[in-house]
This record gives structure tokens, sequence and C-alpha cells, in this order.
């Protein structure tokens, strides 16, 4: 298996993961069309388009956008989720609603509203978030919070 950051499949029954620690897994189905992706969207995925270019690829398959149901599940929140100020700038460059402040009032970055604002754009609106965050959830693996490799894994696939 090679190391990518999103699959996406038009064969039901055949399901899809992603394993995460702290980044977003990110779903996406038109049952409809039978099209099921999943990505893996860090800081870096976020800035290169990795959600864009799975559904992009999804529509390549007969998928199209007011049809896809998207799921984001467990992450770092913004609050939590602590960058130098250049880092920040670089990533709310490409995409402004990912900008954050922690708690303690230094800067972030929220890939998850990143995530939804590029989705917002490409025309999905059935989106829904996960309101956990990995940092914050003793549940939750965090390889921020805890140094190890633990992973969450989250599948999608279609009937
Ligand atoms: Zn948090």
């Amino acid at each position: 298996m090679p190391e990518v950051d999103a699959v996406v499949t038009a064969r039901r029954g055949l399901a899809l993961a992603v394993l995460t620690a702290d980044c977003v897994p990110v779903l996406l189905a038109d049952p409809d069309a039978g099209v099921a992706a999943a990505a893996h969207a860090g800081r870096p995925g976020l800035v290169a388009g990795v959600v864009p270019a799975a559904v992009r690829a999804m529509v390549s398959l007969g998928a199209a956008p007011e049809r896809i149901v998207a799921r984001t599940g467990p992450a770092v929140c913004g609050r939590c989720y602590e960058v130098p100020e250049a880092m920040r700038a670089e990533v709310t460059a490409v995409e402004p609603a990912a900008h954050a402040e922690t708690s303690w009032g230094t800067p972030a970055v929220d890939v998850s509203a990143g995530v939804h604002a590029q989705l917002d754009r490409l025309g999905v609106c059935d989106r829904a978030q996960a309101p956990v965050c990995t940092l914050e959830s003793e549940n939750h693996f965090s390889y921020r919070r805890d140094r190890t490799t633990g992973r969450l894994a989250s599948y999608v696939w279609l009937d």
C-alpha cells in the first residue's frame, strides 16, 4: 500500500479507511453515484488541497458535489493547535477559515474549519464535524498529547 493522503472508490461494499492521530479524518460519499472517498487532512494537506482533490476525483467517477455527504472526525481543535505566527500566516493565506487562536491566546490553526470551508466552496453542503478534540479527549489518541503512535481509524463504505 503506497503512502497516500486520500483514496477514492466507485466499488460498493469496499470500505475505505483513514488513520489519524490529530489530523482531520475526512469521509465523503455520494450514495446515488456509489462513489466514496476517505482523506487525511493535516495542516500540509489543507494547504495542498487534499480534500478538493478527493472531491474532484469523486466527480470524475460520477459523483455530484450537491449529493456528497461529508463527515470529519475527531481531530485537534483550533483552541489547542498552537503554531508559530509565520506558520499560521502561511496557512491562512491559502485558507482564511483556518485562522484560530489557542485558549491561551497564541496563534493557532483550525484544520477542521479550513476543510469545511473548502468543502463549502466546492458545493458540498451536507457536512458535519465530530464535536471532539483529540487533545482534550482522554478517549481519543493524540500524538501531540501522548507522544506515542496510537491511531484512530475512520471508515466509509456504500452498501
Ligand atoms: Zn482542543
